[in-house]
């Protein structure tokens, strides 16, 4: 796989660059809870303007769905990165109209400015090609960023390169050579750990993962789908009715490892005890208890075959990590994951799985970090994105 990237791009001073970058930040109180998406196309932004470029950024905002949603306006995005860049960034009031071009056509090189959140238009989520076209038009070439949302096929994501010479930006580059070595040749063991809460969702990439990897250890509410598949009492925990057939067969697959033991209890954290699980069905909790994480014998068992991995991805939670007690498992694999990063190449990837590893302090230790939730499962599932598509070299 071939990736035309942004450092090899010649004569880039004095361009005007459209940026695609995914800013879909959490908001709290109109200003940003999290900035960790900004961060993350730094490095694209400020090779940018050290190359005196133009530069032009695109992103959306939450779901307006086509509509002018005023507390979904990207102002307080530009402003907390003109603080990270130090360096302004003006926020322009719309994504298309004589005003913004004129304001394009003013810009002197290494200026920064953002247009309007483009899930205003109602043509971005349609994959409309005129709207992909306005957005081309405004610049001399396309830079696509943001690997969150390359799973999109959306106006600006998708079809713009059709207009303008376009080009993946480092965060876009790192994301698809970093999940790309996990499905070329993967180093072995290759060891998969899936947890996290919606048992539809991951499916597909335990499917497409199983004939690559040498075992898939399972974690989180997923388990308890296929607790309940196979007839054990799982009181109220989270389950998914729909895919319990299926996940019942994952037992019985070698490769696939469940945990020998859970912790149950209540929500808010009272109550809380280690439960194995025996091998013909039981009751594992009353109606007014939950599955909330993998047990501490399941915890010692993952965590001795992350050790002898040579390769390992993880996405999902282990455990409701939210709250107290039920955080150790989700830590513990994440340590055990990011101890494990010396000897071998690690991955992690998906929102909630990354806060965790923020949590405790190692996100560092990870070969990559990926950005994506959704689009990280679907690359890893061997599904085409069209931001990847886009950058690929035909
Ligand atoms: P990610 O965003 O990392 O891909 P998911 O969205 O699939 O992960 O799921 C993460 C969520 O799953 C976490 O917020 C976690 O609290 C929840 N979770 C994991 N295990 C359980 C469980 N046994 N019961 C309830 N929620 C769980
Ligand atoms: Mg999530």
């Amino acid at each position: 796989m071939s990736i035309r990237t942004l450092k090899k791009l010649r004569r880039i001073s004095g361009k005007r660059v459209l940026v695609r970058v995914d800013f879909n930040v959490p908001l709290k109180d109109g200003a940003l809870a999290d900035n960790s998406r900004l961060r993350a196309s730094l490095p694209t932004i400020q090779y940018l303007i050290q190359k005196k470029a133009k530069i032009i950024l695109v992103s959306h905002l939450g779901r307006p769905e086509g509509k002018v949603v005023p507390d979904l306006r990207l102002a307080p995005v530009s402003e907390a990165l003109a603080r990270l860049l130090n360096h302004p960034v003006k926020q322009l009031a719309d994504w298309q109209g004589e005003e913004v071009k004129k304001e394009i056509e003013q810009m002197n090189d290494g200026e920064i400015v953002m247009l309007e959140n483009i899930r205003f238009s109602p043509d971005e989520q349609r994959n409309d090609s005129p709207l992909a076209h306005a957005l081309a038009s405004l610049a001399d070439l396309f830079v696509l960023d943001g690997f969150a949302v390359a799973h999109r096929p959306d106006a600006s994501v998708s079809q713009v390169a059709g207009y303008i010479p376009t080009v993946a930006g480092f965060l876009l580059e790192k994301e698809i050579i970093g999940l790309g070595k996990l499905l070329q040749k993967p180093k072995k063991p290759f060891v998969a750990v899936i947890g996290g809460a919606k048992m539809e969702t991951k499916i597909p990439v335990i499917e497409a993962l199983l004939p690559k990897v040498d075992s898939i250890l399972l974690g989180g509410g997923i388990v308890n789908t296929v607790l309940k598949g196979l007839g054990y009492g799982v009181g109220s925990s989270l389950f998914d009715p729909e895919q319990t057939n299926v996940a019942a067969v994952y037992a019985k697959k070698e490769k696939i490892i469940l945990p020998i033991d859970v912790v149950v209890g209540k929500k808010d954290g009272t109550g809380s005890r280690v439960v194995s699980i025996g091998k013909t069905p039981s009751t594992i909790c009353e109606n007014d208890e939950a599955i909330l994480d993998i047990g501490p014998a399941s915890t010692e068992l993952f965590s001795s075959i992350i050790k002898k991995a040579k390769t390992v991805v993880w996405n999902g939670a282990m455990g409701y990590f939210e709250q107290k007690p039920y955080e150790k498992s989700t830590y513990a694999i994440a340590n055990a994951i990011a101890n494990q990063g010396k000897k071998a190449f690690v991955v992690a990837g998906g929102g909630e799985t990354v806060e965790a590893i923020e949590a405790i302090g190692r996100a560092k230790d990870f070969d990559l970090v990926s950005t994506g939730g959704g689009a990280m499962l679907e690359f890893l599932s061997g599904k085409k994105l069209s931001g990847v598509e886009a950058v690929l070299e035909k």
